[in-house]
Formats: structure tokens, sequence, C-alpha cells
């Protein structure tokens, strides 16, 4: 990609990572359920976001073997801040309490983790910002998702933060559409299934 063409605006309209995070729960809708199922698929997922690096992760995965309590009071926690944030999506722009409690929960990861911020560059010419916990390990992981999160709550993406129209499914997604009318997760999937659902009901009712 040409320097010039990442230039296109402040934010790529893409989803947000708290939000694919929210994501991870899949309640009833997918076959496999939840997707942090344990530790390790926690760890597993956070790198596949790149929101902890390759290094780092084995780190992490020497220590939670050698404090296994640890690792499981991380995933716990990590559940915790999900449903926050669950709430935060689904209803954080209509009730401010909702708001104020996924603030509170924001706040207590952000305030309990100390580290270091740098910048790296990427080798397409780009950047990426990171955060990198000193002390416990462990801590830091949920940083970058409660920053995200936090970054939505500043810039007021709320009003633009949906739960995907197909009642089957509970995924959420950032609407960054000009006119503000996206009602599906995914057109190749549940839009798709909406699409099918109206032809159908179209064809019965000619017969
Ligand atoms: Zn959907």
């Amino acid at each position: 990609m040409a320097a010039s063409e990442r230039l296109s605006g402040p934010l790529p309209p893409r989803t947000r990572l708290w939000l694919d995070f929210v994501n991870t729960d899949a309640a009833a809708q997918s076959p496999g359920g939840d997707l942090l199922r344990d530790f390790e698929a926690l760890l597993h997922w956070l790198q596949q976001q790149v929101a902890v690096d390759d290094e780092r992760a084995a780190g992490i995965r020497r220590r939670a073997v050698l404090q296994p309590a640890a690792a499981a009071a991380t995933l716990v926690d990590a559940r915790r801040v999900r449903a926050a944030l669950r709430a935060l999506s689904e209803r954080g722009e209509q009730v401010v309490r909702v708001r104020d409690d996924a603030v509170v929960e924001i706040n207590r990861v952000l305030g309990r983790s100390a580290g270091t911020r740098r910048i790296d560059p990427h080798t397409d010419g780009g950047y990426t910002r990171s955060f990198v916990p000193t002390g416990d390990a462990f801590a830091g992981l949920m940083i970058p998702i409660v920053e995200s999160a936090a970054e939505s709550l500043v810039y007021q993406e709320l009003g633009r933060i949906r739960r995907c129209a197909d009642p089957r499914c509970h995924r959420v997604f950032l609407d960054a559409t000009k006119n503000g009318l996206r009602r599906w997760c995914d057109m190749g999937t549940c839009g798709n299934r909406a699409k099918a659902a109206r032809h159908r009901a179209r064809s019965a009712g000619a017969r």
C-alpha cells in the first residue's frame, strides 16, 4: 500500500478491537460457544488480534504454566470486562448507568497496570502503538481492549454501535456507513440470510 493511501481518514472503517472482543462471547449462536474457553484461548485470541506480540505471549504462556491460579483469575477478569463491554455496546448509548458501570470497569483495568508506551514501525511503512506492561504481565493483557473501548467513548461513537438485526445473532458492530443504516454484522452471512428470507416470503405471497 502506498503511504498516501493510508491518509484517507483518521480511523479506518473497520470494527473496533473491543467489539471483536465482545463478540467472542458468541452466546448461543456459534457451535463452538464461548471463544474464551480457557486462558490459552484468551491469549491466542489476543495474539491473533496483534494485541499482544508473539514474544510477550510466549513469556506469558510460560508464566501461566507456573502460576495457573493467576492465569485462571485473569480469564475470569477478562470475562468480567467483556460482560461490561457487551452491556456498553448494546445499551451504553441509551442507559447512563450502563455507561457509568463500563467506565468504572475500564478505569479499574487502566488503573492497576503500570507500563510503558511505545510505537513500533511496521514492515509496510505504518506504525502501531503498544503498551509494554512492567510488573504483572497478566494485568496488562486487557489494556488494548479497554483502551479501544475508551476511544469509542472519547470519540462518542456509541450511537454508531449496533447489535445485528438478526435476532439469532449476538454480534455487535460499528456502523461506519454514511447514512448510519447498516443492520447486519456481515452482509455475507446475516445480511444474506435476511435477503433470502425476504425473497422466500415474497415468492410465497405471490403464489
Ligand atoms: Zn449477524
